[in-house]
């Protein structure tokens, strides 16, 4: 699914340097859903991208600090309780749930009906950067086959096309 917990492989960045219509990506294009103005997005906390198959949230040493800080944990002991490494590296842990494997920090009781990040303001940059990841905005398709699973994109809050191209650059996913 197009998760924080995906595996698909990011596309490359587009170059934009050149400056010419050619050059800008696809949501910048008059011929986008907005006009070339950026994309809309809105989270209903629905929580379809912390959860499907098994995946992964990347972390660093200077998230799992601020994760285990909010937690109350030392390091060691977020590390060992919280995450395992992978091939790319360190990712959070799942949980398998009638849902999918949750990520292991989606609360689904705090708000009925709702799923949210139990760790919000803490969460990862893999996290605070969906959805504009290379690999979701890569094109139109990538970005409408990510619509399907995340009802936020495509509503809401306009987000400029200036914004999203600093968000991308964030992490490469
Ligand atoms: S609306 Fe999108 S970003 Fe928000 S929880 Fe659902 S899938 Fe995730
Ligand atoms: S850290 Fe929070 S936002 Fe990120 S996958 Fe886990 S529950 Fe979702």
């Amino acid at each position: 699914m197009p998760s924080h917990r995906t595996s698909k492989n990011a596309e490359p960045e587009q170059d934009t340097s050149a400056g010419g219509p050619a050059d800008l990506e696809w949501f910048a294009k008059p011929d986008s859903p907005e006009g070339g103005k950026g994309l809309r997005f809105s989270c209903t906390m629905c929580g379809n991208c912390c959860t499907g198959p098994t995946g992964y949230v990347l972390v660093n040493d200077d998230e799992c600090s601020g994760m285990a800080r909010k937690l109350g944990m030392t390091m060691e002991a977020f590390l060992a309780e919280h995450t395992h490494m992978m091939p790319l590296g360190r990712s959070l842990n799942e949980r398998k749930t009638k849902h999918g494997y949750d990520c292991v920090f989606l609360d689904r009781q705090k708000i009925p009906g709702k799923a949210v990040c139990g760790l919000y303001e803490a969460r990862p940059r893999q996290c605070k950067t969906w959805p504009w990841w290379s690999s979701v905005i890569a094109t139109r398709d990538d970005y409408d086959q990510a619509q399907k699973k995340c009802p936020g994109l495509g509503k809401g809050t306009l987000v400029p096309v200036s914004e999203i191209r600093i968000q991308r650059k964030i992490i490469e996913i």
